[in-house]
């Protein structure tokens, strides 16, 4: 095996979970692995610490601007496989390290890691490993809408935020992240909204629903006409509001007559 890996995620899509959970079962078959982290992510110095109460001490800490290809060089022949967590962090330098580690040594690096930062930009490390990796494989975690998150909201004393540094540590001074799926994001983070898009609010067209309905009533083919251009400049919101109100007065028909 010589291929570097990128397993990358948005927050809390267990990447560091499962970073232990392969270096297990590597040493159930007898196997060595060695298990890396940039320094620049303090949050449990020098061990590796997931949210479901895992803790393992790295072997080595990565400088910011660390040579990587002089440890890499150091370690020994017996080493099955790399694994680097947080690697979002590494610089340019050493994921081109880390690559060449792999087609020179023949050894497999897998590295763990973010998509993008709290303002939706590659990191350094992690546009490198785009563009370097021979394996790239998403793992997936939730919005708290249901649909699935890949982007992360930067939460500063309880508040979505678009300012500040690329690199803030998760629990450091106040700050917390949130998995959000792109629509979310847009939402909650640069607080965008369906009727700002379109120019029209939800009143609007629940106004021109009620007229709608009047006018339907008349029959009056200018009044129709005049129908059938509100409806295309309203495309689908008009129509999925239409259609929740169509569903809303069948539920209450039912509802009666099942009560007769
Ligand atoms: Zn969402």
């Amino acid at each position: 095996m010589n291929k570097l890996y990128y397993r990358y995620g948005a927050m809390n899509s267990g990447k560091t979970t499962l970073l232990l959970q392969v270096a297990h079962n590597y040493e159930e078959r007898g196997m060595k692995v060695l298990i890396l982290k940039p320094k620049i992510d303090t949050k449990g110095d020098q061990y590796i610490v997931t949210r479901i109460g895992l803790k393992r001490k790295v072997d080595h800490l990565i400088e910011e601007n660390e040579k990587l290809e002089d440890y890499l060089k150091s370690i020994d022949d017996d080493i099955e496989c790399i694994l680097v967590d947080e690697s979002q962090f590494l610089t340019k330098e050493q994921v081109d390290d880390l690559y060449k580690f792999t087609k020179l040594k023949d050894t497999s690096v897998i590295c763990y890691g973010l998509r993008s930062d709290f303002k939706t930009n590659a990191f350094p490390g992690s546009l490198r490993l785009f563009e370097l990796a021979d394996i790239m494989e998403e793992l997936y975690t939730t919005c708290r809408c249901g649909k699935r998150a890949k982007f992360n909201g930067r939460i500063v004393n309880g508040e979505f935020t678009y300012d500040g540094d690329q690199v803030a540590i998760d629990g450091v001074n106040q700050i917390e992240y949130e998995s959000l799926c792109g629509k979310c994001y847009l939402e909650k983070v640069l607080k965008l909204s369906k009727e700002d898009y379109n120019g029209f609010t939800k009143e609007d067209i629940k106004n021109r629903l009620l007229i709608y309905k009047e006018e339907n009533k008349t029959e009056n083919i200018e009044n129709l006409q005049l129908i059938r251009n509100e409806l295309r400049k309203y495309k689908k919101t008009m129509l999925t509001l239409l259609r929740d109100e169509i569903d809303k007065e069948l539920d209450e028909k039912e509802y009666t007559k099942t009560l007769k």
